[in-house]
């Protein structure tokens, strides 16, 4: 994967005509990367959104019409996939709520509408069997082993909230029993990335757990964790070892059970984070001893990956005078927010570190890439800064999916006493 330092365009469309359109910051979605992405993974029986990473409903609608399902983890993303048009019966269920708890809004709205639950916690299964005994149900499943390297991140083993401990099966096989739920799916999402030694490890757990549950299993699930690149030595993943790697226990699962065994997949990242650019305008540019600072409109209330994980984002510099002949030179990147942590160029620990980049002017637009995966989504109103805008581009034409909140919005939840 290459990432340049200098850019004019985003899907063919100039970054100052978007900027000078729809205002700074603004997030920038390319439809096509977002589709190109999905082809890749056709070879799965679903791909199931997992809609947490850029939930737009128009983005969800780009993605209904393309044939993909979607995941929910609260109340709010049943409603936003509902709103872009998704419905609540067919198969694969076009969306399903997956979670390891229900808040009391949740649970109503699974009960009245319908909506398949994946259990990520054994409490779940009761608070569910309880209003709306005989459903079928899935499990998410912690096999007892993680992977990855931050706390943040890792969806597995001891330390992990997630799913439901793999010991704790036959207790959850008889809860679901006691209530006449029938569990027909698993799950497991541990995001093993590229490592493909550690996948087969996940891929064994999933065959042993299915075969306790038995015949009634219909669906498997990968879960999502599919790894993109967002530096210049990040390869790309390789699609179909991974896909082979969970179709061989589907079909040893098959064999077994001597019916279907569908197989999902629910990428969250991988469908949208390369698609989303976060355009900001350099505001200031200042020395503090040997550093450089450029400051921009855009903080972490716009993109908190940063501050949260440490995440690098490829950056580039769209000079506002044409002169793509700047010298490159070592710049410390921060937003506007009135906290030292608001640093776009930081390490995890919160160590800020430099990147090369062109030499800048104030008013130049800088771009923050691969970042329409947990970017918009996370944003906050910290500083009472407005949520920012959304841009789809699609055939070439950019179309405000978003508008930029006003300041009255900010305040349209409180009340003055
Ligand atoms: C967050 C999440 C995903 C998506 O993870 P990505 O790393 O974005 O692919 C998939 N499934 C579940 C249950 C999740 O919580």
């Amino acid at each position: 994967m290459t990432f340049s330092n200098v850019r004019r365009e985003i899907a063919g469309i100039s970054i100052s005509e978007l900027a000078n359109q729809f205002g700074t910051p603004l997030y920038v979605y390319d439809a096509a990367t977002i589709l190109a992405r999905v082809e890749e993974l056709r070879q799965f029986d679903a791909i199931r959104f997992a809609q947490k990473a850029c939930s737009n409903i128009s983005i969800l609608k780009l993605l209904r019409k393309a044939g993909v399902v979607v995941d929910a983890v609260s109340a709010g993303e049943i409603h936003r996939a509902l709103k872009a048009g998704f419905t609540t019966t067919g198969e694969p269920a076009p969306v399903q709520y997956c979670a390891d708890i229900f808040d009391r809004q949740a649970l109503q709205m699974v009960v009245d509408l319908n909506i398949p639950v994946n259990c990520g916690s054994p409490d779940m299964i009761d608070q569910l069997g309880e209003v709306a005994p005989g459903r079928n149900i899935t499990l998410r499943i912690n096999p007892g082993f993680g992977h990855g390297h931050s706390q943040k991140t890792n969806t597995g083993g001891e330390q992990s909230k997630h799913g439901i401990w793999h010991e704790d099966l036959a207790d959850c096989m008889q809860r679901a029993e006691r209530h006449g739920l029938k569990i027909t799916g698993l799950h497991m999402h541990i995001g093993s990335g590229t490592d493909f030694e550690h996948l087969a490890q996940v891929c064994k757990a999933m065959e042993n757990t299915a075969l306790k549950v038995g015949s009634s299993i219909q669906t498997i699930s990968a879960g999502g964790g599919l790894p993109t690149p967002y530096r210049s030595s990040d390869n790309r993943i390789d699609i179909d070892c991974y896909f082979k790697l969970w179709d061989e226990v589907r079909q040893r699962l098959q064999e077994t059970f001597q019916h279907p065994v569908s197989l999902e997949i629910e990428p969250g990242r991988y469908l949208s984070a390369e698609a989303g650019f976060l355009i900001s305008e350099i505001r200031a540019i200042k020395t503090m001893g040997s550093n450089t600072f450029y400051l921009l409109d855009a903080g972490f209330n716009n993109l908190a990956r940063p501050i949260l994980y440490g995440a690098y984002h490829p950056m580039s510099i769209m000079p506002r005078d044409g002169n793509e002949n700047r010298p490159l030179q070592e710049v410390i990147v921060g937003g506007p927010l009135c906290e030292s942590g608001d640093i776009f160029t930081q390490e995890e620990g919160g160590f800020v570190c430099r990147r090369q980049l062109p030499a800048a002017q104030i008013g130049d637009y800088l771009i923050i890439e691969c970042a329409g995966a947990y970017g918009s989504v996370m944003g906050s109103n910290y500083n009472s800064k407005p949520l920012a805008g959304e841009v789809l581009i699609r055939d070439g034409k950019a179309s405000l999916i978003r508008r930029t909140q006003t300041l009255d919005e900010i305040l349209a939840q409180e009340v003055l006493i």
